[in-house]
């Protein structure tokens, strides 16, 4: 079945996620936000409920900090249900090196998360280190990827040559010339992985709202006060805007300028019935032309497109057909697997391919978290960190991160 929206492209293992479990307006009789008068109070807030916004409340309530997130839909129904869930530190080609390292760090931290969630809600993420395969046809296409590639440094990787690949990959195209094999590279199941944090966070005292609709940020001269809602006000210290592509829509609000466009990317998912004769991948392919990722979910996922300025969710046929072209090349055994499914979602990119991490300077207790593009689901870890550490009082500089400051924005003349 093809889906006309991204919604939710896999089973969620172990217990899922409550939706609609909380009403805002039950907000008073909540113990862990202070009541004055009519409005409530939380220490921050968090507007945006997919893989960021959660790991952030996530990270600040296993800090003891008063967290309410706040989402207009249900917890992962934006671009963090349509992702192919890869943790790929090392084989993605970051174009700055503080991502690249960010992106290691991030791995490592999902990995820990992983025992704390788990040990907290039971839940499983489908987090698992598999390694990834990145094939190559001939010598050329391996010089010209060598050329090509900007991040080197800190990447962990093998190589395999064809008599090796042949061996290890029996599942991989007899034909491949070689391949790098990068065994730290990991993957998780994003919907899972973004309830368990809503849900984690719930556990350590936060409070998760779905279904709130018309956000409106309120400041003044002295800073954030609040939000307004079509269900109430709440008053606050801090506002963390975690909104993905609509990050921008509501940093308009206040007057800022941070802008984000969309890459929608197709995939699509089929499933092995039998092993059918070692042809079942059990290790990622992260090839030039396509990945394939073998899931926790006993689905193997095959991406993606990338569509620049796209914002719909439909699926081509064209797309996939040139999908299913590419990975039966790479794991010719897909041609006899049964398809599942495929799904649409939008990458929130901004012009210098950096996400706005930080504090806004113009606005105290405003901070930015969103256009982490294609990497949101590996980056999601640190931010929740970072954030977190920002709002203990580190700044940008002690952090290391003033590359991703939201006030670059203002500092130099970006136009989209
Ligand atoms: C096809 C595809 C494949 C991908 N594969 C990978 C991958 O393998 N690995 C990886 O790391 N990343 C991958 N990504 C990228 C990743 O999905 C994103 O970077 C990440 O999900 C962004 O998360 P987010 O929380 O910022 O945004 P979203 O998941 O879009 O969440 C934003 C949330 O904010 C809510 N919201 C918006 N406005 C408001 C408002 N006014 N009030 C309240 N709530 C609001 C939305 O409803 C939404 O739930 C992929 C993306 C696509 C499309």
């Amino acid at each position: 079945m093809v889906q006309s929206k991204a919604s939710q492209p896999e089973e969620v293992i172990g217990s899922s996620y409550d939706q609609n479990k909380f009403e805002l307006l039950a907000l008073s009789e909540n113990s862990n936000l202070s009541k004055t008068q009519e409005t409530c109070h939380a220490e921050t807030i968090i507007v945006g409920g997919g893989v960021i916004g959660c790991a952030i409340a996530f990270e600040l309530a296993s800090r003891g900090r008063e967290v309410l997130l706040v989402e207009q839909s249900e917890i992962a129904s934006g671009a963090s249900c349509a992702a192919a869930g890869m943790l790929a530190a090392d084989s993605e080609d970051f174009a700055h090196p503080l991502m690249a390292k960010a992106a290691h760090e991030s791995r490592e931290l999902l990995h820990k998360h992983k025992e704390q969630i788990s040990a907290l809600t039971g839940m499983d993420l489908g987090l698992r280190r598999n390694g990834f395969i990145t094939p190559f046809r001939s010598y050329g296409d391996l010089s010209k990827y060598k050329d090509r590639r900007n991040t080197t440094s800190g990447v962990q990787q093998l190589w395999w040559d064809r008599s090796t690949v042949q061996r290890k990959a029996l599942w991989l195209n007899r034909d491949t010339y070689g391949a790098y094999y990068r065994s730290l590279e990991s993957e998780a199941l994003p919907v899972s992985l973004t309830r368990a944090y809503a849900r984690s966070a719930e556990m350590m005292g936060a409070r998760i709202l779905e279904g709130v609709q018309d956000v409106r940020l309120i400041v003044d001269k002295h800073g954030v006060q609040g939000i307004m809602t079509a269900r109430g006000e709440v008053c606050c210290r801090h506002i963390i805007i975690a909104a993905g592509l609509q990050g921008e829509q509501l940093m308009h609000q206040v007057g800022g300028t941070l802008p984000s466009s969309p890459v929608k990317g197709e995939m699509l998912a089929v499933r092995f019935l039998t092993d059918q004769a070692g042809g079942r991948p059990d290790r990622t392919v992260y090839a030039e032309d396509v990945y394939i990722v073998p899931k926790a979910n006993g689905e193997v996922w095959i991406g993606a497109t990338s569509l620049p300025g796209r914002k719909d969710h439909s699926v081509s046929a064209n797309s996939v057909q040139r999908l299913l072209g590419a990975a039966s090349y790479w794991v010719p055994g897909i041609k006899e697997a049964d398809f599942v499914r495929a799904w649409a979602g939008i990458r929130p990119s901004t012009p210098d391919g950096l996400p706005y991490i930080g504090k806004y300077e113009q606005i105290p207790g405003l901070y930015t978290a969103y256009g982490h593009f294609r990497n949101g689901i590996l980056l999601s870890a640190i931010t929740g960190r970072w954030i977190a550490d920002m709002l203990e009082g580190k700044s940008a500089e002690e952090i290391g991160i003033e590359a991703l400051s939201p006030d670059r924005m203002n500092r130099r003349e970006v136009m989209l």
